[in-house]
């Protein structure tokens, strides 16, 4: 077994952005949009500004409170959408309950949808013409590319469907060749799918919920999952300890793929600003 060391690599792309934002004729820089007091969203939005600043990319945070309506958090995106000094725009889900977030995500011009969640970003990515695709698949696809594995061909089976993740890495998969299959609360039989997989990727939110009975030996396996077990320690999806035993290579959580997201989000703010 080795692991997919998402720490080591995030903090080398990080340095190669570094180098690269110190000598541009233009520092990228990225709106932070937050409504509402949700403290996981809070801890999220510290760390992008704060991984902003380490690479010397300027970041401009808006936190709106709860009673902020509808109307005025889509005219402060309007408002960004049309500033030169804002390449990138994140507005931070989940919304407060009342809020409308496909109107408000609307307004967010897809050159500046450095998330990847806009419907035209995600339409792109279906096309096979990505820009920006979601940060959380697309650092799963540099970890898988750092390490050499070729995908063409390969059986990728996905668990979970969300917009954000699963749905999203099946597209990503699919379109460097993978033959995919994603798996939901409904599908039937999981056990046997993944025991199929070559590449097992799971993002479903259920603490150390594939065991090691779920996976082919040799497998690759991704845990894209952030959850506490029942000591309140940080874990994934996967149960790492069994797993790892079987896989040829796996993330660890933390340390595999949370740290490639917010790269991703800072490559993908670098694109935006010098239009690469
Ligand atoms: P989500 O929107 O809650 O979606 C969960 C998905 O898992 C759904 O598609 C659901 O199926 C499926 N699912 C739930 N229980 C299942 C089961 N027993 N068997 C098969 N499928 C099942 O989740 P998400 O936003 O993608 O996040 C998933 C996890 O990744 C969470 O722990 C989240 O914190 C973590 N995450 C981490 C990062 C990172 O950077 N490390 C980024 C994003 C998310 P249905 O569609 O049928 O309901």
């Amino acid at each position: 077994m080795k692991l997919l060391d998402g720490k080591t690599l995030a903090a080398k792309l990080r340095a190669e952005l570094k180098g690269k934002i110190e000598t541009a004729n233009k520092i990228p820089g990225l709106a932070v949009v937050i409504v509402g007091e949700d403290p996981a969203s809070k801890i999220y939005v510290r760390n992008k500004i704060k991984a902003c600043a380490e690479v010397g990319m300027k970041s401009f945070v808006y936190e709106l409170p709860q009673s902020v309506s509808q109307a005025e958090l889509e005219r402060l995106l309007d408002t960004l959408a049309a500033d030169e000094k804002v390449d990138g725009i994140l507005l931070q889900l989940p919304l407060p309950k009342g809020f409308d977030a496909e109107s408000a995500m609307s307004r967010i011009p897809a050159s500046k949808d450095v998330d990847g969640f806009s419907a035209e970003n995600l339409g792109k990515l279906v096309l096979h013409e990505e820009r920006f695709a979601a940060c959380t698949p697309s650092g799963i696809m540099k970890l898988l590319e750092n390490e050499g594995v070729e995908l063409k061909g390969k059986r990728a089976v996905i668990v979970g469907r969300s917009d954000t993740v699963g749905k999203p890495m099946a597209l990503l998969l699919l379109n460097a060749d993978a033959t995919v299959t994603v798996c939901h609360s409904k599908t039937r039989d999981l056990q046997s799918i993944c025991r199929e997989a070559d590449i097992l990727v799971v993002a479903i939110g259920k603490p150390k919920f594939i065991t090691e009975d779920m996976v082919k030996e040799g497998a690759i396996v991704v845990d894209v999952g952030m959850n506490r077990d029942e000591n309140g320690k940080l874990c994934g999806d996967v149960d790492f300890e069994e797993v790892q035993k079987k896989a040829s290579l796996i993330t660890p959580v933390p340390g595999g793929v949370g740290p490639m997201t917010i790269t991703m989000l800072l490559y993908n703010t670098c694109l935006a600003a010098w239009k690469e």
